[in-house]
């Protein structure tokens, strides 16, 4: 059969596979359990938390979407890295980006500081930084591109190549473009992870991650490592993301489209002193962006011009934008790094990551973009009063 195209591959995933009652969406299965067909004869299931055969459907559709030979599923995008991380001992080296998602760092660094692996934080645009680290034969090198949340972009082929070079695994964290955006794997990554809880499932109401990879023994490993750590995800949570995953396609396009929009009128307005979006023709990579991305997505970040005060009397006048952590939802979001989603981070690494007091994330949902533009236009004149 001819290979399926992305939309097709999320829109498709499980359904008519029920041999029982011909249903269109299939079943979810919820036991825990599942019987031996009799002595000594085991089903391909026995236990929920070794196997589920929803999770499995939905496994087998991001392994597809990644263009990967085997996905698993894990109760959230953490214990996915954390999963992934079980392949490293105490000598191993953990090369890692400093501008990686907050809770990502404060797992490397706490697990580090226990002797788990050693790590390695680097700056993965400077390209002496990044060789050094590289020459010191790390086990595994992590990517984040787009970063968050200064959307900073990393040429995934170019560092492959360097770390593949000294045997290293590359992990690629995708959850800001999804598959739909970037497919790492074909860009020489050995394993990709998400956080499901994004665009992924979309509709902010499951937690959960997933780990791809190229390699199905690897795969298989590392769902041995899930069961064995206890992380592996629920059948409800598989099924509802199931369902998010069937509008992926259509959802990335719009959110896009909306967020390209936004970044044009934040870029010209007078109390927006940067943007950051990859988009724009004035963002550092935004060649790289181009050719490595099928779209921009539709996470942006800006500087507010003012102070701390001007950021609280945006979040107090906007309303269209929820003021929460996470993103890729329907709902659009806006999010103050600083004080939330970076908040676990020393000061000083925050500063050196070029987090700021006034730097403001948006999440661009599928609201009217003019119903947004409208909200923004409104708000941002608030605080232009205020300075
Ligand atoms: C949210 C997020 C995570 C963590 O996922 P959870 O589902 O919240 O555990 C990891 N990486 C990135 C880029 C994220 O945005």
């Amino acid at each position: 059969m001819r290979k399926l195209n992305s939309e097709t591959i999320a829109v498709r995933a499980g359904i008519d596979t029920d041999t029982q009652h011909g249903a269109v969406v299939p079943p979810i299965y919820l036991s825990s359990n599942y019987t031996f067909k009799g002595f000594d004869q085991p089903r391909e299931y026995d236990y929920a938390r070794r196997g589920n055969p929803t999770r499995s459907q939905l496994a087998q559709a991001l392994a597809e979407l990644e263009d990967g030979a085997y996905g698993v599923m894990t109760s959230t995008g953490l214990s996915a890295i954390m999963t992934v991380i079980q392949l490293l001992s105490p000598q191993d080296i953990l090369v890692i980006p400093h501008d990686c998602y907050g809770g990502s760092y404060r797992m490397f660094d706490h697990l580090a500081r226990r002797g788990l692996f050693k790590l390695v934080v680097v700056d993965q645009n400077d390209n002496n930084a990044l060789k050094n680290a590289i020459a010191l034969n790390p086990k595994m090198v992590w990517v984040e591109t787009p970063s968050n949340p200064l959307l900073r972009i990393v040429d995934i082929q170019a560092i492959a190549d360097i770390a593949k070079a000294v045997g290293a695994i590359v992990v690629v964290d995708n959850t800001f473009l999804s598959p739909i955006l970037q497919q790492p794997l074909n860009l020489g990554a050995d394993i990709v992870i998400h956080s499901c809880t994004k665009y992924i499932n979309g509709h902010s109401d499951v937690v959960a991650g997933a780990i791809v990879t190229k390699d199905q023994q690897l795969g298989v490993d590392l769902d041995w490592w899930a069961n064995c750590i206890g992380v592996t995800g629920g059948a409800f949570d598989s099924y509802l993301i199931m369902r998010g995953l069937r509008t992926l396609a259509v959802r990335m396009r719009q959110h896009q489209e909306s967020a390209a929009t936004i970044a044009v009128f934040l870029d010209n307005h007078p109390a927006v002193s940067h943007v950051y979006y990859p988009g724009l023709p004035s963002h550092p990579q935004h060649q790289l962006a181009k050719t490595q991305q099928s779209g921009f997505g539709a996470m942006l970040s800006f500087e507010l011009a003012g102070t701390i005060e001007q950021v609280k009397i945006l979040v107090d006048e906007i309303s269209l934008f929820c003021l929460a952590e996470s993103l890729g939802g329907v709902e659009s979001l806006i999010a103050h790094p600083a004080t939330m989603t970076h908040a676990g981070m020393e000061p000083v690494a925050r500063t050196a990551a070029g987090i700021g007091d006034c730097l403001i994330r948006l999440s661009i949902g599928l609201e009217s973009v003019d119903d947004l533009l409208a909200d923004l236009s409104d708000s941002l004149d608030s605080v232009l009063a205020s300075i």
